[in-house]
């Protein structure tokens, strides 16, 4: 049994299922498809889509911002509006009955994907046939039109990406940092913003409380950064199909090497798609992914509090709307890879707080990653972790399954950790309202471990300014 199956809307759904089968086949197609028949669509009242799509702001001292250019039309929060979902051929087979006039194509990797027209109100039900069947998350991009489908898949750099040696930049010389950070990392830090962010009634894309909850995240960040002129925090909303919902990024100024940018990203949204597209929807989403806003919070802590400045510039992202197709990712991604921003490296962590049974401690992602920087994760993991006792694997995790898929598409090296899960796979609560705190044993600790990833990852990546030790010293000249 799967108690994610059992929402609190499951016992109201028959007499809705009925209006439900009155004006869409969704409920048809989902049993067709083997998926137990839950709400599939709300009488939702329209909201204003009041995104602000051709502007990014910032909300820090630190100079002007380039505004992104928006290439992509905002869609309406309208249920019914068309949306046109890349994904595998074989996803495509298990949605083809919320999804239809599938093309197919060929990715940069000459990899076959299938563009296919679906429509807003049935994402929620893709996304649970992903879930259920695949036993993962994403799964797909979602573009408002098929030319822009089309085009993400034309213009892929996805090859690129995964198999270009990168510069040297894959060092390991900063121990004196890392080794500082690492016992600093604290548990009741990161349950508290577990616990803050699962405490909405949601972070989904298009609801009042997926604004809300981003602009707590902006404010949470720019509050560790106080009295720092070399970081700033903006909400970027130049993304076209994220409703009303921002990304939040935080930028640490690099000093010596500013032009080469170091991302850490998780994404802030949550749904459960038994009550989808509802905007009440109960989908508090602490493992998916309050957790890894968590991390990314605590390594900035860290990083801050310690004084630390980077060499390279450094990005911490909360992406927007990445549970209806890594949008809020894809729209970044797109215009740093438009206005030339040389990302070096990007790290994903989408889960990290559920561990059950006898597994590993972390699983590395090996699909859509880029090979230098995953071998660099199992570097970093090999050095600073696994002397604490801590072990790892390896897993494929499919199509477009998290917001690094959105950066490797673009021509960036990306790679992701994921959390080990439990001897059957994965977190059996996701996208559910079961998506707690209370169903990971009230404990914030597996997410200690993530946060001590990220904090070599980070210090590792983007190194210390005047402070690294030892490597080679061709890569970073000292001071
Ligand atoms: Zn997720």
């Amino acid at each position: 049994m799967k108690p994610f199956l059992f929402g609190p809307m499951t016992f109201l759904v028959p007499a809705l299922l009925f209006v439900v089968l009155l004006r869409s086949d969704t409920g048809r197609a989902m049993q067709a498809a083997g998926v137990p028949a839950v709400a599939m669509r709300w009488n939702t009242p329209r909201m204003a889509d009041t995104a602000d799509a051709s502007s990014s702001h910032r909300t820090r001292t630190g100079g002007t911002v380039a505004s992104p250019a928006t290439t992509t039309a905002p869609l309406p929060n309208d249920p019914f509006a068309p949306v046109y979902v890349v994904t595998s051929r074989d996803t495509y087979q298990g949605i083809r009955g919320f999804a239809s006039k599938a093309v197919e194509h060929r990715d940069s990797t000459g990899a076959p994907v299938l563009i296919a027209e679906s429509r807003a109100d049935r994402l929620g039900a893709i996304s649970r046939y992903v879930h259920v069947n695949e036993r993962r998350c994403g799964g797909y991009f979602a573009f408002p039109s098929r030319a822009q489908a089309e085009a993400f898949v034309r213009e892929g750099r996805a090859k690129q990406a995964m198999t270009k040696t990168l510069l040297a930049s894959y060092t390991l010389n900063n121990q004196t940092t890392v080794n500082r950070w690492l016992p600093q990392v604290q548990e009741q830090r990161l349950y508290a913003t577990m616990n803050h962010l699962s405490s909405y009634q949601n972070r989904y894309f298009s609801s009042p409380h997926g604004k809300t909850s981003a602009e707590w995240i902006r404010d949470h960040w720019q509050s560790l950064a106080a009295g720092r002129s070399d970081v700033t925090t903006e909400l970027f909303t130049a993304c076209g199909n994220c409703s009303t919902q921002p990304s939040v990024i935080l930028t640490i100024r690099g000093w010596d090497l500013p032009d080469e940018v170091v991302v850490l990203g998780a994404h802030l949204d949550s749904i459960n798609v038994n009550t989808y597209p509802d905007p009440n929807q109960h989908a508090p989403g602490a493992d998916d992914d309050a957790s890894g806003i968590a991390t990314l919070t605590e390594t900035l802590r860290i990083a801050l509090a310690d004084g630390w400045q980077p060499r390279r510039t450094v990005k911490f992202m909360g992406y927007a709307a990445e549970e209806v197709g890594l949008r809020g990712s894809h729209a970044i991604a797109q215009s740093f890879r438009r206005s030339g921003v040389n990302v070096v490296s990007v790290l994903q962590v989408d889960m990290t707080n559920y561990k059950a049974g006898a597994v590993t401690d972390m699983k590395l992602i090996s699909d859509y990653s880029n090979t230098d920087l995953k071998n660099f994760f199992i570097t970093l993991f090999d050095t600073y972790l696994a002397p604490m006792g801590l072990t790892r694997s390896s897993t494929a995790c499919g199509y477009a399954c998290s917001d690094h898929a959105s950066w490797t598409n673009a021509g960036y090296p990306a790679a992701m950790m994921f959390e080990a899960g439990d001897p059957g796979g994965s977190f059996p609560y996701i996208h559910t309202s079961y998506d707690t705190l209370a169903t990971m044993g009230e404990s914030a600790q597996h997410s200690v471990k993530f946060t001590q990833f990220a904090l070599a990852y980070l210090g590792e990546t983007a190194k210390t300014r005047g402070k690294v030790t030892g490597g080679p010293a061709q890569e970073l000249p000292a001071q």
